[in-house]
C-alpha cells in the first residue's frame, strides 16, 4: 500500500462529507423504534477499511449508532459455518422485491423467507443460531468485538426494549413462520435475540473494520479466518442482490457494491478484493435505506472509479 493511496482515500472521504454537508438532514429518521426517533438527523460519517488494516474516515465516523439490520450480516456470518445445508433448506437466496418487514410472500411461500437479509429470513437465521450456540446474544457480541477490535461494543438496551414494546409486526412474523414449522425455538426467544442483535451500537469505523473480511476472501485484517473464500463469495452475492431490500437493483446500478443497510441509517458495503466502507446518515428514503448514505457511496464509487462493475 503506497502512501499516495492513503492520501487518496482520506481526501476522497473528506471531499464526500464536505460536498454533502448542505444536504444533511434529508429523509426521515425511523420512528417506529422509539429511541431511534431521537437521533440527530444531521449526522454524516464515513469510514473505509483496507485488508491491510488501514482505516480512513471523515465526518461523524467515530460516533456509535444503532446498526439495526446490518446485524443480519453478522448473524448470517455466525450461522453459515454452523449449519449452511440446513439453513438453505429454510431460507431462500432470492431478492424479495418487497419491504424489509413484509409478510405477504410468507403466506404463498409456506413460511420460507426469500433471503436471510429481510426480517423474516433473519428470524430463521437467529433460530439456527439459538439451536447451535449456548448464548446467541453473547456470540454475536463476541463476533463484532473481535472483528472490529473494540471490546466495549454493547447492546443498547433502550433500543432493544423499545423494539420489544412496539415490534408487533416482527412478532406476527415470527409466529406466522412458526405456524409453517420453520422456527424450532419459541418465537419469544427468537425475537428477544433478534431485537438485541439489531440494537448493537457501533460506529462507521468499527463496522468498516468488522466487514473487511468480506473484502479479503474471508480473512480479517489480522489474517484470522472468519469464513471460507467460497462463503465470502456467497455472502457478498447475497448483499448485492438482497442487502438493500427492494432498492437492491437501484443500489447495484448506482453504487455497484455489495451492501447491507439498516434503519438506523447505516450502510456497510464491500468491494471484494479491495475494501469495506461504512456510511451513516440517519434520514431514510422510502425503501428504508439511508438517503444520504446511498448518495455518499455513489460519489465514492464514481470518484474512485472502483466498483464491482
Ligand atoms: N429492527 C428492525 C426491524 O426489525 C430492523 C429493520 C432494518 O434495519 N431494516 O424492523
Amino acid at each position: 500500500m503506497s502512501v499516495s493511496e492513503s492520501v487518496h482515500w482520506a481526501g476522497l472521504l473528506q471531499g464526500i462529507v464536505d460536498d454533502l454537508a448542505h444536504e444533511r438532514g434529508q429523509g426521515h429518521v425511523a420512528t417506529y423504534i422509539p429511541p431511534l426517533a431521537n437521533v440527530d438527523p444531521n449526522k454524516l460519517g464515513i469510514a473505509l477499511a483496507l485488508p491491510s488494516g488501514q482505516v480512513f474516515f471523515a465526518g461523524d465516523a467515530a460516533e456509535r449508532f444503532s446498526i439495526q439490520s446490518i446485524s443480519k450480516l453478522f448473524t448470517l456470518t455466525l450461522a453459515l459455518p454452523l449449519d449452511s445445508e440446513g439453513l438453505w433448506k429454510r431460507v431462500g437466496r432470492e431478492p424479495s422485491g418487497s419491504r424489509f418487514n413484509s409478510l405477504v410472500q410468507l403466506e404463498s411461500e409456506r413460511g420460507i423467507p426469500r433471503n436471510p437479509f429481510i426480517n423474516a429470513g433473519a428470524l430463521v437465521v437467529t433460530d439456527v443460531i439459538l439451536d447451535h450456540l449456548d448464548d446467541a446474544k453473547l456470540s454475536v457480541l463476541d463476533l463484532v468485538r473481535r472483528l472490529s477490535g473494540s471490546n466495549d461494543i454493547a447492546y443498547d438496551l433502550a433500543v432493544a426494549q423499545g423494539e420489544q414494546a412496539t415490534g408487533d409486526r416482527n412478532k406476527a412474523m415470527a409466529w406466522f413462520i412458526r405456524s409453517f414449522g420453520n422456527l424450532r425455538n419459541s418465537p419469544d426467544a427468537v425475537l428477544d435475540a433478534y431485537f438485541h442483535h439489531c440494537a448493537l451500537s457501533m460506529s462507521c469505523i468499527e463496522l468498516a473494520k468488522a466487514g473487511v473480511f468480506l473484502a479479503n476472501g474471508g480473512l480479517d485484517a489480522q489474517g484470522r479466518r472468519v469464513m471460507s473464500l467460497q462463503q465470502s463469495k456467497y455472502v457478498n452475492a447475497l448483499m448485492l442482490t438482497c442487502g438493500t431490500y427492494d432498492a437492491a437493483g437501484e443500489f447495484a446500478y448506482r453504487v455497484g457494491l455489495a451492501a447491507k443497510s439498516g434503519v438506523g441509517g447505516g450502510i456497510l458495503a464491500v468491494l471484494p478484493g479491495r475494501f469495506s466502507v461504512c456510511v451513516w446518515s440517519p434520514g431514510l428514503g422510502p425503501t428504508g435505506n439511508s438517503l444520504l448514505g446511498m448518495k455518499a457511496l455513489t460519489l465514492l464509487t464514481e470518484r474512485s472509479g472502483s466498483s464491482m462493475f
